[in-house]
């Protein structure tokens, strides 16, 4: 019969051994390449699909990807369960978007997971953020009163060919760091997905063309949040800016009242808001100012549903480019 403290010692025993593979491989950070088997594929945990889809491309073979959002949560607010925690621990490489975008929960789950290898520095870590032109970034201090301001600039730059070609260095540094005999072949790949990128942000514009047009004139959409902040100013489409106020903070009845008479003299089009935005605000705009509202996926989705195909970063800039030009 196994004692209660028996049993205790018996649940924490896996957690133990692997607390101490971890502290192995921090103490050789350069060696975290020895803890994996040269032939088996690197375990690759990601947080935004659009990560998933650079890892997998830029490593081919080399990797074997996991997604810890599936394109249908809000990526701000997710919870570091017992579940997503165990995906970290497993993992010789985690991928994020950074920029504060996973603040809320990321670093809960690397904690946790007690992986000393994927720790924020460690030499399995790697955020796409700082390689990318940011937006928005703030100069000034920030506070809460202010709403959930990202201080190091705005973090939906999934929503950019442009800047996903940029951060995906990040991933060709992390996996050349892990698995340096295959260096050559990531370089080729992520050249490759560079290439891939433009292409795409030339086709997504050929389809904006009629918005392009009417952008010079005057502002075509309105965003919920500022999720498109990128996508706008990639391709030139004018935005009146955001019906939320303060960002992650729920419009008033006087801002939402102010900001629909506002959008619907300026003869703005359109009102775009991410799949998990709270419909009710929007919905209420959308009633006050006559503008239509589209929901669009702002998260690239792992599978597609509810006749939304969103299952690649080329399909989310298609799907958001038709949606802006029928409503013109
Ligand atoms: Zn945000």
């Amino acid at each position: 019969m196994i004692t209660e403290r028996g049993q205790r010692l018996f649940l924490l025993l896996p957690l133990l051994l692997l607390f101490a593979a971890g502290v192995s491989s921090a103490g050789f950070a350069n060696e975290a390449s020895a803890q994996v088997a040269p032939s088996a594929p690197l375990n690759v945990v990601v947080t935004l699909p659009e990560i998933g889809e650079i890892v997998g491309k830029i490593g081919g073979a080399e990797v074997v990807v996991t997604t810890l959002l599936s394109g249908s949560e809000d990526p701000h607010f997710m919870d570091a369960t017992p579940s997503l925690v165990s995906r970290v621990a497993r993992a010789d490489i985690v991928c994020a978007i950074g920029l504060e975008l996973e603040s809320g929960w990321l670093p809960k789950a690397l904690a946790k997971s007690a992986n000393a290898k994927v720790q924020n520095g460690g030499a399995g870590f790697c955020e796409l953020g700082p390689r990318v032109e940011v937006l928005g970034a703030q100069s000034g201090a920030t506070d809460r009163s202010m709403g959930d301001v990202h201080r190091s600039g705005n973090p939906h730059f999934n929503l950019s060919p442009k800047a996903l070609a940029q951060s995906s260095r990040a991933v060709l540094e992390v996996l050349v760091r892990t698995r340096p005999m295959k260096a050559a072949d990531f370089e080729k790949r992520q050249r490759d997905f560079v290439t891939e990128m433009v292409r795409v942000e030339k086709e997504t514009r050929d389809i904006l063309r009629p918005a392009i047009e009417a952008s010079k004139l005057r502002a075509v959409a309105i965003e919920y949040h500022k999720e498109f902040a990128y996508f706008f100013s990639l391709y030139e489409i004018n935005s009146m800016g955001s019906i939320e106020e303060k960002p992650g903070v729920a419009p008033s009845a006087g801002r939402l009242a102010q900001i629909s008479l506002q959008a619907k003299n300026a003869g703005v089009k359109v009102a775009l808001a991410s799949l998990t935005a709270p419909l009710k605000h929007v919905r209420r705009f959308s009633e006050l100012s006559g503008i239509p509202l589209k929901t669009v996926p702002t998260v690239m989705m792992t599978s597609s549903r509810e006749n939304q195909d969103a299952t690649s970063i080329e399909k989310v800039q298609k799907s958001i480019a038709k949606a802006i030009v029928e409503s013109l």
